[in-house]
């Protein structure tokens, strides 16, 4: 989003129109931005065989994962709805990563019947697929490197600090597995979830890979997972993609070398794909001024944006109705942004903002990645509207929900006879 001769534009459209075309509260999502990190994750890995498969729970709609698939991005589910929304997108099920954890066999069985690439998550999984398919099944691992935030390598000595992934710790129970039921593995994934601090933490993730490669010796790809930090305000630390892209695609060429065979790099990024191009666009209720602080009260709460209260995320806020001009001296207030849920919904405390009226539009930015995802139906309110900007163009993605959206799958049963009971 930019600020033009005092608008502020996604592409060449003016934000104000957006809203005032599609109402609010409105998810608006930049097609180009997306386009830009996949151009940008590319250009970073240009020496390797490098796949993307985006992390399609982040932001899930089809016209998003059309527009990955469009752009030559493939993949990565972790329900098997969500590839099912993912193959009427277009994708063929062998370019869909299925990364479940915890999962039902059923799912699992389903995953495979569909023709998934089937990423295993734990030894009873590695048994049953052994024991359900033999080698008719090729399987990746997932296995989980005890890699804490930081860097360092954390070798946990009793219990995993994490739900996820096998743990490396486990390797030759792996190895027994998959020799006693002949699976073929045919990949190798990390996913640590944190985000990276620097590529050299990273590349310690990738060393223990390329170490367990030695024991199978048909593997297609290594996947790396994600974990791109992505800035939030000025300021944040970030990942370096085109630093991590330079020594992560040296170690991994080296890699190849060894292993004997060009194999295939995998990332599955979600945040670092949609987070950027997103904005929540909201309406000003209500600016109310308590003794102690100034409330402004938007049309929007933790059930359209759970980030601010889920993970005290700090999502940044445009006065989209009072842009602060550059060379002008704004008048800015201070503000605590709070929602309409009848919880405690902060989006933003203490923020400081060009001054907020009732009416103003807001825009929560850097929205795109678990904002519409995460949304819910709590205090009975609609979910947001979703619009694309592709081309210079605003498109509605998908509709503002309706009473009848509220009350579908409610079953009202007559026979109950839940009439008033006289007292
Ligand atoms: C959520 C998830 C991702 C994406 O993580 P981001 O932080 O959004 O990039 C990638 N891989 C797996 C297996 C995931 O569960």
């Amino acid at each position: 989003m930019q600020l033009n001769n005092r608008t502020y534009q996604i592409q060449d459209v003016n934000v104000l129109d957006i809203a005032d075309e599609f109402g609010l509260p409105l998810y608006v999502y930049d097609a180009d931005k997306i386009i830009e990190k996949i151009g940008l994750l590319r250009s970073s890995f240009s020496g390797v065989n490098l796949k993307i498969k985006y992390a399609a729970k982040a932001l899930t709609n089809i016209s998003i994962l059309k527009l990955m698939r469009q752009q030559g991005v493939e993949m990565d589910s972790v329900s098997v709805n969500e590839a099912r929304m993912g193959m009427l997108a277009g994708f063929a099920p062998g370019q869909i990563m299925f990364t479940p954890s915890g999962v039902s066999f059923e799912e699992i069985r389903e995953a495979v019947d569909l023709g998934l690439q089937l990423n295993v998550d734990s030894l009873p999984l590695l048994e049953w697929v052994g024991q359900t398919y033999g080698s008719q099944v090729a399987v990746s691992i997932r296995i989980n490197p005890h890699i804490s935030e930081g860097g360092n390598i954390k070798i946990s000595t009793g219990h995993a600090d994490s739900k996820f992934g096998v743990s490396i710790l486990q390797r030759d129970a792996i190895r027994e597995l998959t020799e006693k039921y002949q699976i073929p593995v045919s990949g190798l994934h990390i996913h640590t979830g944190s985000d990276f601090k620097n590529a050299d933490a990273f590349l310690r993730g990738a060393d223990i890979l390329f170490d367990l490669a030695a024991d199978y010796p048909n593997l297609t790809f290594i996947d790396f997972g994600s974990g791109f930090k992505v800035a939030y305000k000025e300021g944040d630390h970030v990942t370096d993609v085109a630093e991590l892209g330079r020594k992560v695609s040296a170690a991994f060429q080296n890699f190849c070398q060894q292993y004997g065979r060009d194999i295939e790099l995998w990332f599955e990024p979600g945040k670092f794909l949609v987070s950027e191009s997103g904005h929540l666009l909201v309406k000003t209720n209500i600016v109310k001024e308590n003794p102690t602080r100034t409330f402004v009260a938007v049309d929007s709460g933790l059930n359209h944006l759970i980030r601010p209260m889920m993970y005290d995320a700090y999502h940044d806020i445009k006065n989209i109705s009072n842009p602060s001009v550059a060379d002008e001296t704004p008048v800015e207030k201070t503000y605590n942004v709070v929602g309409y849920i009848c919880e405690t919904d902060t989006f933003a405390t203490d923020r400081s903002l060009p001054e907020v009226k009732p009416g103003d539009v807001l825009s929560f930015e850097n929205a795109g990645a678990y904002g519409f995802s995460m949304a819910s139906n709590y205090n009975a309110r609609f979910r947001p509207a979703e619009v694309l900007v592709y081309e210079g163009r605003p498109y509605l993605i998908r509709q503002r929900e309706t009473f009848d959206d509220l009350l579908r799958g409610q079953v009202d049963i007559p026979a109950l006879n839940l009439e008033v009971i006289e007292q």
